[in-house]
């Protein structure tokens, strides 16, 4: 494909939610670029899963120093495409990034320091070929860095311009309430949180849903899809185009267990009911809870992204449906 024109009615059907109390609004349904953006994917595709979601109203892109094989390269790609394709479309876009896992040897390419996320920003902002970014998170908490300093790194970066708004991400729920009473101290609000959150995994309603609420912060939570074992991906084995299958390593053949798709393949039952796929109800499921902005999902074709967006045409569970789903989930699993 050589010219990419959007579609003049990528804004008719995709709702944009407000993040906390702040003034900005993201999609219900965002995209990450942790896997299939880097250099071991064909850049092809990932330029036309930009397209696509970009028309279909998905606003927001997800990315983090160290994304892609090597770790930076979805950066840098994204970077090719936004110059190629999106020059004049950047104030249509909100684009996020992160530092706080490990990216370059010796003591200042990992953790929480300001040292690491003052040059880490600066090296993601090169890659990208961007003047700013419109939320810069601190991608984990750091054990040893006083969050005094990790906060005011964030402060400093706010007010530098390099990013409009800041954010965590995997931070518990102490944690959250003390980096957001740091930042509201320094007159810099903290927008959002990043958690995990899926069917599997739903740590963030043992009391995180509340402190964002009272904080005024929103949520966009990655991995929905639990990396797409929430899906009917891996229901007949492992596909061998499938991030299972895949090189990455944080979704491996071991994850993918004899009952755990005996759940899958149970809440599938209740979604084909419903008329959407188990993706579609996986998200759909995660957007029930009121604090939830926006969902982060990750996809590798145009077709997965059309079809999470489609779970916005039903949101709403029966509380049978509910019930349903509580049960299947809390069955124990064979250790
Ligand atoms: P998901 O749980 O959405 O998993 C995405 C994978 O699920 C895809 O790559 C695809 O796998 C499969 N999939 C997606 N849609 C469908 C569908 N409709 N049908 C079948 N399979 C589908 O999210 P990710 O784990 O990718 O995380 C999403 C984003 O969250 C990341 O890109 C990143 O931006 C962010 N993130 C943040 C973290 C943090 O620490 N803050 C940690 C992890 C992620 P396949 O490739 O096999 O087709």
């Amino acid at each position: 494909m050589e010219f990419y024109l959007p579609d003049i009615n990528r804004y008719d059907n995709m709702p944009y939610q407000r993040v906390g109390r702040s003034g900005l609004k993201l999609p219900r349904v965002s995209l990450g670029l942790w896997h299939n953006f880097g250099n071991s994917n064909p850049l092809e595709n990932s330029r036309t899963m930009l397209h696509r979601a970009f028309d279909l109203g998905i606003t927001h892109f997800d990315l983090a120093n160290n994304y892609g094989i090597p770790g930076g390269t979805a950066e840098e790609n994204f970077g090719r495409i936004i110059a190629r394709d999106f020059r004049n479309l950047r104030d249509e876009l909100v684009i996020s990034t992160k530092a706080g896992w490990n990216m370059w040897p010796g003591p200042y390419g990992d953790f929480g320091s300001r040292k690491y996320l003052i040059a880490s920003l600066d090296q993601s902002l090169k890659r990208m070929g961007l003047e700013y970014v419109d939320i810069f998170y601190h991608h984990r908490p750091d054990p040893e860095t006083p969050l005094e300093e990790t906060m005011g790194a964030l402060d400093q970066i706010v007010r530098s311009g390099k990013a409009l708004y800041v954010g965590i991400s995997s931070y518990s729920v102490e944690e959250t309430k003390k980096a957001a009473g740091i930042l509201r101290q320094k007159g810099t609000p903290l927008l959002i949180h990043q958690p995990v959150y899926n069917m599997f995994d739903r740590w963030v309603e043992n009391g995180l849903m509340t402190v964002l609420q009272e904080e005024g912060m929103g949520c966009i939570v990655f991995s929905p899809l639990a990396q797409g074992l929430l899906t009917e991906r891996y229901l007949c084995g492992i596909p061998a185009d499938s991030r299972a299958a895949g090189p990455a390593g944080f979704l491996t053949a071991k994850d993918i267990q004899p009952d755990r798709l005996h759940q899958v393949a149970e809440l599938t039952e209740i979604a084909h009911e419903r008329g959407q796929s188990m993706a579609q109800m996986a998200l759909a499921w995660n957007l029930r809870l009121p604090g939830i902005t926006s969902v982060l999902v990750g996809a590798s074709s145009t077709r997965q992204i059309e079809e999470n967006a489609n779970a916005l045409k039903k949101l709403d569970f029966s509380n049978d449906e509910l019930l349903r789903i509580d049960q299947i989930l809390g069955k124990p699993l064979k250790k």
